[in-house]
């Protein structure tokens, strides 16, 4: 399968393309499956850096279908990385489901490129969801003696778990029930979060696209935080 014009303008990008292979593939729960992959020679090539990610490329009934995932536990001397799979009705979710070991699937890297400020910030103030927590526990063992509130919007009871880093000193996880498409999780954050903001904390927020752009907005221009101190990325479309 090609990857039809997104294929050509991630090329021009300087996008570097991959084809992974699935080594295992471990179902958590009914909304969760664990696939552990090789990398191709990817890890090599490109290194790696929080909350990395990797464009795939699925089959959509012939024609190609992209979406970004997220790389867990990354070890370029191994070649293999897992990736986590939140399930819902969708080719990502669908051909995550079934894959087997042996299975391949092309990958483009481009875009992915993150860093926390040096010196490292006061604290972490995450918004995300669960197809984002791949990334927020990425974030946060990236910095490990970094303070953080995490306010983690939750569709099902299961959700609620898996944020291993949550325990450690100056942690805190404010769960969150998805409500009214987001509504619930941009208004519990506009009252919580200004009263935890110092000049020299960090902003991440990664949850569905319209609830992204609606804290990325209030963040920068009610309590303006200047844009090194923000980092903001619709990670799904409702
Ligand atoms: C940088 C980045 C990293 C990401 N990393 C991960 C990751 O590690 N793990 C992960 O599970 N997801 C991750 N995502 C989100 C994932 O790319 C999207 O959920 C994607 O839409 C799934 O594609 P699909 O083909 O299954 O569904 P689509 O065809 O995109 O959508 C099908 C239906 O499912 C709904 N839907 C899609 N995603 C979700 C969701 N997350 N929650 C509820 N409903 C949804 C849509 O609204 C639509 O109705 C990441 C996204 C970005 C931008």
């Amino acid at each position: 399968m090609g990857h039809g014009w997104q294929g050509v303008a991630l090329k021009l990008m300087r996008g570097q393309d991959f084809t992974f292979t699935v080594r295992s593939n471990e179902r958590i729960s009914e909304r969760l499956h664990r696939l552990s992959f090789s990398d191709g020679g990817m890890l090599r090539a490109t290194g790696t850096h929080p909350t990395m990610w990797v464009r795939l490329w699925f089959d959509n009934g012939g024609r190609p279908h992209q979406r970004a995932y997220t790389l867990v536990d990354p070890d370029p001397a191994a070649g293999a990385f897992d990736m986590e799979f939140v399930l819902h009705a969708g080719c990502a979710g669908d051909w995550a489901r079934t894959a087997r070991p042996g299975d391949t699937i092309d990958a483009t890297v481009q875009g992915s490129e993150f860093a926390l400020p040096d010196p490292p910030p006061s604290q972490l103030l995450v918004v995300g969801d669960p197809a984002s927590r791949p990334a927020i526990n990425s974030l946060l063992a990236s910095a490990p003696s970094v303070p953080a509130t995490i306010w983690f919007e939750t569709s099902h009871p299961a959700d609620a778990d898996g944020i291993p880093h949550e325990e450690a000193a100056g942690r805190r996880v404010v769960r969150v029930p998805r409500q009214d498409g987001g509504a619930k999780l941009v208004e519990t954050v506009r009252a919580a979060l200004p009263a935890h903001l110092d000049p020299a904390a960090y902003v991440w927020i990664a949850c569905d696209t319209a609830t992204t752009r609606k804290l990325a907005a209030f963040v920068r221009k009610q309590l303006g935080v200047p844009k090194e101190r923000l980092h903001a990325l619709g990670y799904w479309r409702p």
